[in-house]
């Protein structure tokens, strides 16, 4: 694999009604069903590789598990503790190819792990660190060291020292799932791949038995196209079993979902910017983290079967209790309660079935599905090794198209290819955006940073922060709606700039400068203005904290 990392200019990801239209009117070579993590790979992969894709996201890109992990690229040390060290070494390889290909959005980070069992657990966990880092081959940012009690107070002074036998600091990397999901699209997007948000694959086109193509909904103006495709992919995550049957009739449920959900808390409450914590729960034990993100922290997860609806499963006041007996116990002079939480979210692990093991038992493996009908499946896998799952279903298509007459498919090309621009580019200095946006803008968009910043030059009133406390600024609202298929308020400010995930009631307050700027872009009448900020109001409600009032009550409805 070529160690160069050569920088395609990611322009966006088109105009959706004009993606539309080509989705109507020609034959790809695949379609893609799903744009997570997992589609947007197989995108990029195989539009790199000079094959012609289509993808269609039933809801936005990243709506779905994408969005709601806990933002780690990461080897998973759990798995190290759980032997499942083939998983480990294949995310580890994965931690250090992104950090090359994305270093803007994927960046390491340090993790505290303190020790409270003594000379027995000091050893176990010392064992289990040096495993971790041989298993990256050594090529992660730093090596673990060891720290002395003194040293962990130092590091995070917050931190309760009863019993403290020291502990290690180690390394994984931090990102923003959803917008490596997008910037993963649009370098699809600049390789060629044609993609659409709220597109609702709805059946299979078929001839001589072989599925040829799809319905699609289009949920957006409310009607309905055929696409042509050779082949056709289901990246659906925990959707697959849905989706299966209706190509494969009689196949079997292969996903078993696992809800996991995080807290959002100010970061001044418990953490130290800089640092992440692996932390125990209180109650059974597992391993849960204290993770810095975008002037917040996160704290979590939990993993427990799920069985009610797939979309927008919601956190429960026993999830959120697991959680803060964890917290409270490891800061107990900071007296934490639920009333810290900003925001909860929960997501679902698309787990690959294992009868028998607990959803914390089952490996984090993916695998590939081929149907009688021709419908390549994958389920499983990590939003770290997404990469890797990409290669595996685009080789299966490649190999399909060759036998097809299709010439000229090259290998995997993704090692090589930096993921939607790089840091090159500096922010132009202007004087209206401050070093905090700056950085901001630097770290989530790379080089694109410079386009949302020459917004400014002609409308210097989109430098306005949207909110309080946060960097955010109003170009970015421009920019999700030229360049990243922002197409409601929800794409824009839960997906693209995340608000929502950082704090409710602030995103709900910043709508009388998001809708405006959204309506001159897109076009929307008052009404559609209106039905835009009412279904808005009605996703954040997914992050409200269980057992409280709704987002939208503790705000007052804000209106224009
Ligand atoms: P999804 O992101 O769910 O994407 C599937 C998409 O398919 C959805 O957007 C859905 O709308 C779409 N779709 C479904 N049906 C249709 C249809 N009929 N037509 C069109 N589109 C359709 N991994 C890590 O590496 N690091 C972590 O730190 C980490 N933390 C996690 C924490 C939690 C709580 C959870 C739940 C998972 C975590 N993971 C982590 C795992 C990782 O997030 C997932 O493996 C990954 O995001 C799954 O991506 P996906 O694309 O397969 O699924």
């Amino acid at each position: 694999m070529s160690t160069m990392v050569a920088p395609v200019h990611a322009a966006g990801l088109g105009n959706r009604a004009h993606n539309l239209a080509r989705l109507a009117t020609e034959q790809f070579d695949v379609l893609v069903i799903g744009g997570g993590i997992t589609g947007a790979g197989i995108a990029l992969d195989a539009a790199s590789r000079g094959i012609k894709v289509a993808l269609v996201e039933r809801n936005d890109f990243a709506s779905g598990t994408s969005s709601r992990s806990s933002k780690l690229v990461h080897g998973g040390l759990r798995y190290v503790a759980e032997y499942q060290f083939r998983v480990t070494r294949e995310a580890s390889e994965e931690r250090y190819q992104l950090q090359r290909l994305a270093p803007h959005l994927v960046r390491s980070v340090p993790f505290l792990l303190p020790v409270y069992g003594g000379f027995k657990e000091t050893t176990k966990l010392s064992a289990g660190l040096w495993l971790y880092d041989i298993l990256a081959t050594l090529r992660n940012t730093h090596l673990h060291r060891r720290l002395s009690p003194t040293q962990v107070h130092d590091m995070v002074p917050s931190l309760t020292t009863e019993g403290l036998d020291g502990g290690f600091v180690y390394y994984d990397c931090r990102t923003d799932d959803a917008r490596l999901t997008i910037e993963v699209l649009k370098t699809a997007a600049a390789f060629g791949a044609v993609v659409v948000n709220h597109a609702q694959v709805e059946d299979f086109m078929r001839s001589r038995d072989q599925i040829a193509g799809v319905g699609v909904r289009d949920h957006i103006r409310g009607t309905s196209i055929e696409v042509r495709a050779h082949t056709v992919v289901a990246a659906t995550g925990v959707w697959i079993d849905t989706l299966r049957p209706k190509a494969d009739r009689g196949a079997l449920p292969v996903t078993r979902p696992a809800k996991g959900v995080h807290l959002v808390l100010p970061e001044q409450r418990i953490g130290n910017g800089d640092v992440a914590m692996t932390l125990q729960t209180s109650r059974d034990h597992r391993i849960t983290f204290v993770i810095p993100w975008m002037g917040r922290t996160l704290v979590g997860t939990t993993d427990t079967e799920y069985e009610g609806r797939l979309d927008q499963p919601r956190a429960t006041v026993d999830d959120v209790d697991y959680l803060m007996e964890a917290i409270v116990r490891a800061f107990p002079e900071r007296h934490l309660s639920a009333a810290d939480i900003l925001t909860v979210q929960a997501g679902l692990r698309p787990l690959v079935n294992d009868p028998g093991a607990s959803t914390t038992g089952i490996s984090r493996e993916d695998r590939v599905f081929e149907g009688e009908s021709g419908l390549i499946s994958i389920a499983g896998g990590k939003l770290t090794t997404y990469r890797r799952m990409a290669r595996k279903v685009v080789d299966i298509v490649a190999r399909r198209l060759g036998t097809a007459g299709v010439d000229g498919i090259g290998p995997c090309r993704t090692g090589s290819i930096a993921i939607g621009g790089t840091m090159d580019d500096p922010v132009p200095a202007i004087g209206t955006l401050g070093e905090e946006t700056q950085a901001h803008l630097l770290h989530l968009y790379g080089g694109q940073a410079s386009t949302i910043a020459s917004l400014l030059g002609d409308h210097p009133n989109l430098a306005a922060r949207l909110v309080p406390g946060l960097p955010h600024v109003a170009s970015q609202v421009v920019y999700a709606a030229r360049w990243e298929m922002g197409v409601t308020v929800s794409d824009v400010l839960i997906r693209r700039l995340r608000l929502a995930n950082l704090d409710g009631g602030l995103a709900l307050g910043c709508l009388h400068l998001v809708v405006p700027l959204l309506a001159q872009e897109l076009g929307w009448s008052a009404s559609e203005a209106t039905a835009q900020m009412d279904n808005y109001r009605e996703e954040v409600e997914q992050f409200a904290v269980p057992g409280r009032a709704s987002i939208a009550a503790s705000q007052g409805q804000e209106s224009l």
